[in-house]
């Protein structure tokens, strides 16, 4: 597919879940990919970029933001504590705050600066010991821990295990979601943006589906 299959794939399923086109934001997750293959994307007039990697987003978008107007970034994967402050030069949005301990890096940060990201708290809806986020039973408590920190928090994100169903994981992130009065859902990738849109998702992440198959690296 490409970029305009995808936004007409995200515009049916939009009028099937009786959501408004423009409910959905899609994120072109660009990691590991060709500085050709992102180029021609941002020459369709694409804006919207996700990043697993702090170093790789920094050392391929400042370029391309002096060639390009608006362009967000959001931060897709794991933020360690010492590279927040680069993510929180870099990113709109990020979308994997974990722990406490980074929350409270990201306030002082906040401090610091006068404005932060918006923020989404990664959640293991899988209960996957190998993958980040907060468990499911945790969620409430840290959302309003994150709220007690002054941060802006809009939404939540998740990464359904790879063997199951997502529409479980997509609907136990909705309702973590809705009875915390959270706006923002980022769930959905190649293989399943249309069910996350079923589910309602707001924040879509799609990269081989735009972009083609990621390349190996060595
Ligand atoms: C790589 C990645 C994606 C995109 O996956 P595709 O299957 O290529 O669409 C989405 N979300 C996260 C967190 C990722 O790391």
């Amino acid at each position: 597919m490409a970029l305009p299959d995808i936004t007409a794939a995200i515009a049916r399923a939009c009028a099937a879940a009786q959501r408004p086109p423009d409910a959905v934001t899609l994120i072109a997750v660009s990691k590991v990919q060709p500085a050709n293959r992102v180029a021609a994307v941002l020459d369709q007039g694409h804006r919207v970029f996700g990043e697993n990697r702090v170093q790789e987003a920094a050392n391929r978008w400042p370029p391309f933001c002096t060639r390009y107007d608006t362009i967000a970034l959001h931060l897709i994967g794991p933020l360690q504590g010492n590279k927040a402050r680069q993510a929180v030069e870099l990113f709109t949005a990020i979308h994997t705050l974990d722990r406490p301990k980074l929350a409270h890096r990201l306030a002082a940060l906040a401090q610091e600066r006068g404005h932060s990201p918006d923020l989404m708290i990664q959640v293991n809806t899988g209960e996957e010991p190998q993958k980040a986020g907060i468990p499911p039973a945790g969620a409430d408590a840290f959302i309003a821990q994150v709220r007690a920190l002054d941060l802006p928090l809009t939404g939540l994100m998740c990464i359904p295990p790879a063997h199951e169903d997502a529409s479980l994981h997509f609907a136990l992130l909705a309702k973590i979601a809705e009875r915390n009065g959270l706006p923002n859902l980022s769930m959905g990738m190649s293989a399943d943006f249309a069910t996350a849109i079923s589910f309602g998702a707001t924040h879509i992440r799609v990269g081989t589906a735009i972009f083609g198959e990621r390349p190996v690296l060595p």
